[in-house]
């Protein structure tokens, strides 16, 4: 199995520069599987590693894989303007290892969001070859009528594309309340296809994406790791 010296999993795993870490270690700020691990120099073997660092449990992760119910009022970019980024709702370490989220959901829309640091996961998700559809529960201003919904399924043509876009299926929840699956993820999608029907957006959720569903405990602001099973959802 692949040995790697403390100071270096530290730094690889997001916990500062080489030197801040060696300075952890020497510190007695790090236990490794359970006992205190005072020299930087000792090697592990990376598979099943656990570690505390000032008294905070982690496992080695070669990538993380994330999901968030992501509050409003948040932006969903490293450098934002007028809003606080998903990304300081975090264990700093995370954003560290370079965690991106998987397409971006507006600043006012809550929800389900992914976030993961391996590129290769990032660009098969995101892949308009992919199709992997999502859900989203539309709240509406006015209610939206059959013909509405017809419409929708149809096609309706978004201000500056030339071609029509279609839901791939609408589920209505009340009169003004429905959820829409996409295969695709365009700039503002939701808002503009909702525009295009004469109505207007009040309240955006992403719900599902693929068959993996936000779930109902997880609340808004708060994340956890993808599970094995959370992934296949994702196939
Ligand atoms: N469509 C939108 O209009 N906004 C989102 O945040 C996601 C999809």
């Amino acid at each position: 199995a692949k040995k790697l010296d403390l100071e270096r999993i530290l730094q690889r795993q997001g916990f500062g520069t080489r030197k801040m870490c060696r300075i952890l270690i020497i510190n007695e700020e790090v236990t490794v599987n359970g006992e205190l691990c005072s020299d930087p120099d000792a090697t592990f073997a990376l598979e099943n590693l656990q570690f505390t660092i000032e008294g905070e449990r982690w496992e080695y992760r070669e990538h993380s894989y994330l999901m968030m119910h992501k509050p409003a009022h948040h932006e969903c970019s490293h450098k934002t303007q007028f809003h606080p980024t998903i990304y300081s709702l975090l264990p700093p370490p995370l954003v560290e290892r370079g965690i991106q989220c998987i397409g971006r959901l507006d600043e006012d829309t809550t929800g389900l969001i992914l976030l993961s640091d391996d590129g290769q996961f990032i660009h098969k998700i995101s892949s308009p070859k992919h199709h992997v559809p999502k859900i989203y529960e539309v709240t509406c201003k006015h209610p939206i009528s059959d013909a509405d919904l017809q419409g929708l399924l149809a096609g309706v043509k978004l201000i500056d594309e030339d071609q029509t876009i279609a839901a791939l299926e609408i589920t209505r929840v009340t009169e003004s309340i429905i959820q829409m699956t996409l295969a695709e993820g365009k700039y503002h999608q939701v808002k503009r296809m909702i525009a295009a029907i004469g109505n207007r957006v009040d309240y955006l959720k992403r719900i599902k994406i693929g068959r993996l569903e936000l779930p109902q405990d997880l609340q808004p602001g708060e994340w956890r790791w993808l599970t094995e099973q959370d992934l296949a959802a994702l196939k």
